[in-house]
């Protein structure tokens, strides 16, 4: 029965006096509203403890004012993500959870204004916050099919939130300030309500980008196997069908999703089998028209699509149909990476995971693990744009997802490129250049730091020393300096 319009208005100024009294605070649009600082350091820029980040979030949900005197950062060397070289004995000076100015240590703290924070790191190295474009903080390590079944059969979706809210802080104490996650793997749309409990201050974490359920057509996305007479639960929203795939991408971006996943292929094997011809071939999940009417569809709404496609076949049917991000890849060649090169279509690699669940998945993995090192070279090359992403979640969230950082420098990866492909390159996949990716004036101030030189070590990065997004300090163990 329809509402009649007067008990409409009732029911929303209900709501709305509601709202006041229990003063909770708005909702950010997106991953680029300003983080509420919801950990502020102590007075000595020391990380949040526990208690202080439980009462943050009590403050968070008084709505109390929250207003941050500016910071003064002071590190030993910047790298500040667009430049060729580092900077010494520089500062960064943070105003409304935005980056100021960016100068000599020296002159910036003589003009700082009245109240400023100063916060001294020493002779640490600063850089942007990292970006890990491909993770999954509703999946915790997937080795055999057998561990991806349990999650989903076993574990409540409350139960994987509250797993994904320790990996989303996990991610951000390693020094990843945003990221953006590909898919629940069978947990609906928690991704959003994650993101939504971080934007509030809820719980600390990186800022979101999310893809909600991910698709692949009926029976070629587990769960698999099981006897026809149970009705198992999916890891993917099932959809076949242009049609029925266009209203699917609308009820994603209707619940929340920033982006639009998609399974191109599966039952990846070597040449000369069934006839390959490639590295590696694989067998394509949708037809032309779905793939083409999931991307349509998306861009029609102004959201991008990921792709996951690891043989030649994926890879080629993903890039026809217009995919703007190529996931995992592990087959691609010479003329896959051209085509990318040529319509700016980005590749995330994730050659951790890969070969971290090689040895338990057997079979063809181990070769992949081959092909894409020889790709990831080729690719560095060529100038195809590789943005980071782990798939952590694929792997336990125990390890620290800046490992794949390292695999990069020595598939030929220069540090600096490295670094780059974690921070502007990423936030150019994002879309989100105007706020992310940089130590620039105008920025967020999400930035990391170091104790050594990652230049020289790139396993630096595996020691996050200090964390801040937004302009809020969520570790630091540095200490008073
Ligand atoms: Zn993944």
């Amino acid at each position: 029965m329809p509402i009649a319009r007067s008990s409409l208005l009732a029911a929303v100024l209900t709501l709305v006096a509601a709202c006041a009294r229990q003063s909770v605070p708005p909702l950010a649009a997106s991953p680029n509203a300003p983080a509420a600082p919801d950990a502020p350091a102590d007075a000595a820029g020391r990380a949040p403890t526990l208690s202080s980040a439980a009462a943050s979030a009590a403050s968070a949900q008084s709505g109390a004012p929250r207003a941050a005197p500016p910071v003064l950062l002071k590190v030993g060397r910047l790298i500040d993500g667009v430049s060729a070289t580092p900077k010494d004995n520089q500062a960064v000076l943070v105003v409304d959870g935005r980056i100021r100015t960016i100068g000599a240590a020296a002159a910036l703290e003589k003009d700082a204004p009245a109240g400023t924070k100063v916060i001294d790191l020493g002779g640490s190295t600063a850089l942007p916050g990292l970006i890990d474009a491909h993770t999954h903080v509703l999946l915790q390590g997937d080795i055999t099919a057998a561990e991806y079944d349990v999650q989903l059969l076993k574990e409540s979706i409350p139960y994987r939130a509250i797993r994904a809210t320790v990996a989303a802080r996990t991610a951000l104490m390693n020094g990843f300030t945003a990221i953006r996650d590909l898919e629940t793997e069978g947990a609906m749309y928690a991704d959003v309500d994650v993101k939504m409990a971080i934007e509030r201050g809820v719980i600390p974490g990186p800022r979101m980008f999310v893809s909600t359920r991910a698709f692949a057509p009926t029976g070629m996305y587990p769960l698999s196997g099981y006897s026809w007479e149970l009705k198992m639960p999916e890891g993917v929203q099932v959809a076949d069908g242009a049609d029925a795939l266009r209203k699917a991408v609308r009820e994603q971006v209707k619940y929340g999703a920033d982006w639009i996943k998609f399974y191109a292929d599966r039952r990846y094997y070597l040449p000369p089998e069934r006839g390959c011809k490639h590295l590696l071939c694989s067998w394509v999940n949708f037809t032309d028209e779905e793939a083409k009417a999931i991307v349509d569809e998306a861009h029609r709404l102004g959201k991008r699509v990921a792709a996951h496609a690891i043989g030649w076949d994926g890879i080629d049917a993903a890039l026809r149909a217009g995919a703007d991000t190529i996931e995992h890849g592990d087959g691609l060649d010479e003329g896959l990476m051209d085509r990318m090169v040529q319509k700016k279509v980005y590749w995330c690699p994730t050659i951790y995971v890969g070969a971290y669940v090689a040895e338990g998945r057997g079979g063809v993995w181990p070769k992949m693990v081959e092909l894409e090192r020889e790709a990831f070279r080729k690719a560095v090359k060529k100038g195809v744009l590789i943005a980071y992403g782990t798939d952590a979640g694929g792997y336990a969230w125990t390890e620290n997802q800046a490992k794949e950082l390292g695999i990069m420098v020595r598939y030929g990866m220069s540090p600096m490129a490295a670094i780059q492909s974690a921070t502007v390159v990423a936030a150019q996949l994002l879309d989100q250049r105007r706020d992310l990716g940089s130590i620039e004036a105008g920025r967020f101030a999400d930035i990391v730091a170091v104790a050594g030189d990652p230049l020289k070590d790139i396993g630096e990065l595996e020691r996050v020393t200090f964390v801040m997004k937004g302009g809020v300090v969520y570790k630091n163990e540095n200490g008073a300096k």
